[in-house]
């Protein structure tokens, strides 16, 4: 204690003594002691001398020193050495420097020294320090400085290196004040940095100054900070100079920092421009009901270029992102953190009157008609009549013949008045309508009635939901497209064609499966696509392409897609193989980003070549054109403009989500012409999010139609050299929204095709259209026992495109026992939805997933629909997934920002979904569970997120005694089940805290106001896992679709905790589930340590963001080391 005040007094009086001392001796003796003090020290130790006045007391004895004439470089050397090293410690050195005269007094040393490095050093590196602060720097280019500088810094010699070397970085340093970067360009300095670099760059052979190419290209950087520095690097052809610099470099590992500072100043100054579009308005727009022409968004047309955020570089575009917008990436900003107590308790209310609610009766038949059916029967005692009369329709054949099933295929519920199921059984001989419909009924377990009134969930007027012969309001779609229909005059498929003309994957696709049975010879000539089909459909289980030309027909799309993508027809099975992470490409990354240099250094090197718009009447090519072609005009196909840059390079940009200037990240869109064996590269310029899994391992999925046809109809990862970064084009001021970053983003990827002429269709993810989605239904329902299973599809209302959001209920049969009929009344709700981003694609294998296990003979599943009835909306944007859109509906908007007050014209699915689980709670059928499936863009593994009150008031900080709180914690029982039961979840990665930025989503909503405990958002990545049994692994559909099974059986361990076991049936059931005791007894113990793991915001040694130009620290100079004798400087001298 006392030895430390000594010694900072001890310090504080030898400071003192050298600050006012005159005499050479002393000051000399001081300067060593110093030196000796700090050299044994650590930066803890200059830190405290500077907070000891150190700094001022080293620059005082510098203005001292010079009053003595001839300098005495005794002094003047080992001071100096002091500077530099406390100097670059104190961010107010240059300040302090300036006040007290020193930056005047270096300056004239350094006119004054002989040219001997030894003494030209010093003065150099001091000086780069006082620069480092930016008034100083100014002032010092006042004085002329920089003209000093210039006449140091030579071509390329072998002589006095460490001086230029000290002499450019004193000049960089000075360059990052604006105004002496100005004067720089004034004086024409930046062709002469340009020129010194060449130089340098093309002499120094053995790489033996890097530190002096490095501190130039300093200089460079610096100069560009500005625009009229962007302007004049142009104009003095730096582009192709660093380029060609970079590119002979290689891939010399010594040189690779010299080539990443080239890059960055290449990418930063690669002028801004806007995407290569009219507008980057959707293509498409949807006129909303019940709004006035002037209230739609505003009007699709042209920029006015200069509105373009062309401007901007000189702006710090910084650390990006703090608006993500998803469930992803979660903001972990505290601020967002929910912290009023009273919102964080679930406060059960109603959104509405209860008498609206009555018009949800229906989509729970299971209780009203059902249960009145049963109740009745039992009060009456007319226990001879089984209940499962309903039930024992004979189980159709899978399949019919198309009259019958197309019949059939009608799925939805005309409207039903809410009374109309008093009467039961004997009125299916009532019933006088056509056929089908009441053996459809029927065979649903439901009594018929009368298509009388007016169907309760129209949401948007005029359009109704006559089953078959609705015609959907051609005012509704505001087609832009200059013409909308004569892109592709397809070859109908003989047995494929429908009333619409509809053609299956296009004219190549047609030829390709016409031709198939030279294809495979397992096929014999006389297969017609016909047999094809039903060879697919027996290998495919739960598609049929018969089932989904139908289905397809009946789909209404904003962009009347003319043919079906042949993925979608002909089905898809998930490899056997499992597909790995692709590791990062390594390498290649600077390749691509050259090449994108290259065509703004030798703009005629690029064919620029439009392929594809959809805007535009299609492209007459000629005969020999070995050009790709695309196309999108088919279900949840986005393509806009394909750009044809190099012979084998394709720009391609992605079309916005209707009725919105924004959402890039889908893509789905088909090409053929290509050539075997040859790589072309794809590039998508207008992504929006800064960053991508991309960029971690994540390729883009791939459908040949020849490999299908060759009975391999899969989907699979392709695509090699994958890189996701920041490109030169900007987002238009109105869609940045004053966002920080205004730039899009490219996505390369390289593809090498099996087969020429193939037609191959790719894709972000796995597609699943909603088309695939009623087929899939359809096909589940036919193919499961009714006197085992009720299964029942409903509409739950038209959307606003006019097509049927599908609601199913799942259960077992119950018995006609009265314990049984009791078992069947008390069974609790779980609720399920998905596909509310349709981008998503992921959540709907995941849905797919749950609904075949639900339906399957599994001893769980059937232990499942014993326990639990099943309310699944499987696709809560079918508008959005037939369109193509990423995030939103046809509204423009987050569907999944609507669940606070969902509007019933603009938001109908989500208005009924929540009117649904409403009515659940106001008959105390409240569900135990709620899910909403998900997609999630930037992070590995399938987790969770749910809704914690003392997590959350933990998360924050909050100063509310969490110990007082009460909290159920049964939200955490599911995500801990399946963290064991299911290889792909990890509850490392779940989080359960409620941002106020997520107030309005399914999960929050649900949870607060229908009061349910356990409600959540379940993300599945895009990517693969970094855990588990599938680390390493990219998740295909086959695990995706695991994944919703397991996500069912792990339902099964709710049961377990929460029912007696008194009850036979589920007594019977609790074995099939193996959990460990452990699991029951870490219930209740505390967990605060839900970490969410993000991925990096991007890993230092990818330089995706160089646009940023993040200065990296200076290596911190040690004087001795420059000046070390041995040095090539001092051989010289010595000669
Ligand atoms: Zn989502």
């Amino acid at each position: 204690m006392t030895s430390a005040s000594g010694n900072a007094t001890g310090l504080e009086v030898l400071l003192s003594t050298l600050k006012s001392s005159h005499d050479v001796q002393s000051t000399l003796s001081i300067l060593q002691i110093l030196d000796e003090l700090l050299s044994a020290g650590t930066v803890k130790r200059i830190s405290y001398m500077i907070s000891k006045g150190g700094s001022e007391a080293l620059l005082h004895t510098l203005v001292n020193m010079t009053r003595i004439f001839p300098p005495n470089y005794h002094v003047f050397l080992p001071l100096m050495h002091l500077i530099v090293k406390v100097g670059q410690r104190d961010k107010g050195f240059g300040q302090k420097a300036q006040e007290i005269g020193a930056t005047d007094e270096t300056l004239n040393l350094l006119k004054v020294s002989p040219p001997q490095p030894k003494y030209v050093i010093p003065c150099l590196w001091a000086l780069k320090i006082y620069a480092a602060s930016a008034s100083t720097g100014a002032a010092l280019g006042n004085s002329g400085i920089m003209r000093l500088l210039f006449k140091l810094i030579s071509p390329y010699t072998t002589k006095n290196t460490k001086s230029i070397r000290a002499a450019t970085e004193a000049l960089s340093a000075l360059l990052k004040s604006k105004w002496n970067s100005r004067r720089a360009l004034d004086n024409g300095y930046i062709q002469w940095l340009l020129k010194l670099y060449q130089d340098w760059h093309q002499r120094d052979t053995q790489n033996k100054y890097i530190s002096i190419h490095k501190a130039l290209l300093k200089c460079i950087r610096n100069i560009t900070n500005t625009q009229m520095g962007k302007k004049a690097f142009l104009q003095a052809d730096g582009m192709r100079v660093l380029l060609s610099a970079s590119r002979a470099c290689g891939s010399t590992t010594d040189l690779q920092p010299i080539v990443k500072l080239a890059t960055q100043i290449m990418r930063r100054c690669y002028p801004k421009e806007p995407l290569p579009l009219l507008t980057v308005r959707s293509c498409y727009s949807f006129v909303l009901p019940n709004t006035a022409d002037s209230q739609i968004l505003e009007p699709p047309g042209r920029f006015p270029q200069e509105d373009v955020a062309v401007k901007g570089n000189d702006e710090k575009e910084g650390d990006e992102d703090s608006t993500e917008n998803e469930e992803t990436g979660y903001n972990e900003d505290e601020d967002d953190l929910e912290t009023d107590v009273t919102r964080l308790r679930p406060n059960p209310q109603l959104d509405r009157p209860v008498e609206e609610l009555k018009q949800y009766e229906r989509l729970c038949p299971e209780l009203i008609g059902y249960f009145q059916h049963l109740r009745d029967e039992q009060t009456n005692g007319q226990d001879n009549v089984s209940c499962s009369a309903f039930f024992t329709t004979p189980g159709h054949q899978r399949h019919k013949k198309t009259r019958e099933w197309q019949e059939d295929l009608i799925e939805e519920d005309p409207p039903m008045p809410h009374n109309s199921f008093s009467s039961r059984g004997a009125n299916q001989m009532d019933l006088a309508d056509s056929g089908g419909e009441s053996e459809r009924l029927i065979k649903n377990g439901c009594a018929p009635i009368q298509d009388s009134g007016r169907c309760p969930e129209q949401p948007c007027g005029g359009i109704t939901l006559k089953p078959s012969k609705h015609k959907m309001k051609e005012t509704h779609w505001n087609m832009q497209r200059a013409s909308a229909d004569s892109s592709e005059k397809n070859i109908r498929l003989q047995e494929v064609q429908n009333t619409r003309g509809t053609s299956v994957g296009g004219e190549e696709s047609s030829r390709l499966l016409s031709q198939s049975w030279s294809i495979n010879t397992e096929y014999t000539p006389h297969d017609s696509p016909r047999k094809l089909s039903e060879m697919c459909r027996e290998m495919i289980p739960f598609h049929d392409p018969y089932v989904y030309t139908i289905m397809a027909e009946k789909t209404k799309s904003a962009t009347d897609y003319q043919t079906l993508a042949f993925p979608d027809y002909w089905g898809h099975t998930a490899p056997l193989y499992q597909e790995p992470l692709t590791g990062q490409w390594c390498g290649h990354q600077r390749d691509k980003i050259f090449e994108d240099i290259q065509r703004f250094v030798n703009p005629g090197d690029s064919l620029n070549k439009v392929i594809f718009d959809i805007g535009s009447l299609p492209l007459v090519t000629p005969a020999e054109d070995v050009s790709l072609k695309f196309n999108s005009n088919f279900e949840s196909g986005n393509l806009r403009k394909a750009i044809q840059i190099r012979k084998y390079e394709y720009d391609l940009i992605m079309n916005a989500d209707i009725n919105t200037d924004l959402q890039h990240q889908w893509f789905y869109f088909k090409i053929c012409g290509m050539r075997a064996g040859i790589p072309y590269r794809f590039n998508i310029i207008n992504c929006e999010k800064t960053n991508s899994q991309f960029n971690y391992g994540m390729q883009p999925v791939m459908y040949s139609v020849h490999e299908a046809l060759c009975g391999r109809a899969h989907w699979v990862r392709v695509g090699s050299d994958i890189y996701y970064y920041k490109n030169h084009y900007c987002r238009h001021s109105a869609v940045t929204r004053g966002q920080k970053d205004t730039s899009y983003y490219t996505l390369t990827f390289t593809i090498t095709f099996l087969h020429s002429k193939d037609v191959c269709y790719l894709a972000y993810h796995y597609p699943y259209t909603y088309s695939t989605l009623m087929t899939h239904l359809h096909l589940l329902k036919e193919s499961l026992n009714p006197d085992q299973i009720y299964f029942r599809h409903q509409i739950l209302c038209s959307t606003l495109g006019g097509n049927k959001c599908p609601v199913i209920t799942i259960t077992a049969s119950p018995g006609s026992q009265p314990e049984q009929l009791h078992q069947f009344w008390n069974r609790q709700y779980v609720v399920l939805t998905a596909r509310v981003h349709p981008g998503e694609s992921n959540a709907s294998w995941v849905m797919k997933g749950t609904l075949e296990f639900l339906v399957s003979d599994d001893a769980i599943a059937r232990s499942l629909r014993d326990s639990y009835i099943f309310k699944i909306i499987p696709m809560l944007n079918p508008d959005g997934v037939i369109n193509g859109c990423h995030r939103c509906s046809l509204s423009g908007e987050d569907l999944n920002r609507q669940w606070s007050e969902p509007n019933p014209d603009l938001h109908p699915t989500i208005y009924h979904a929540k009117g649904l689980l409403s009515y659940m709670r106001s008959i105390s059928k409240t569900p135990l569970v709620y899910c909403d499936y998900h997609g999630h863009s930037r992070k590995k593994n399938v987790f969770m997120y749910g809704c914690s009150l003392k997590e959350t008031l933990w998360q924050a900080r909050s100063s509310i005694d969490t110990a007082t709180l009460k909290e159920d914690i049964g939200y955490r029982t599911i995500p801990k089940v399946l963290d064991r039961l299911s290889p792909a979840f990890s509850i490392n990665h779940c989080c359960f805290l409620v941002q106020k930025s997520r107030e309005a989503t399914a999960r929050v909503v649900v949870w607060r106001e229908i009061g349910i405990l356990r409600s959540y958002t379940m993300e599945s990545t895009y990517c693969g896992c970094d855990q588990g049994k599938y680390k390493g692994l990219q998740l295909g559909t086959r695990e995706l679709e695991e994944m919703g099974a397991k996500f069912c059986a792990g339902l099964l361990k709710l049961k377990k905790d929460e029912w007696s076991c008194s009850n036979q049936l589920v007594t019977e059931d609790v074995g099939l589930l193996d959990f460990d005791n452990e699991l029951q007894n870490d219930r209740h113990m505390s967990r605060s340590d839900v970490s969410v793991d993000d991925e990096p915001p991007c890993p230092e040694e990818i330089d995706y963001y160089t646009d940023n130009c993040a200065e990296e620290d200076d290596d911190h100079i040690d004087l001795v080391t420059e000046l070390n004798m041995s040095s090539d400087d001092e051989l010289e001298l010595k000669k």
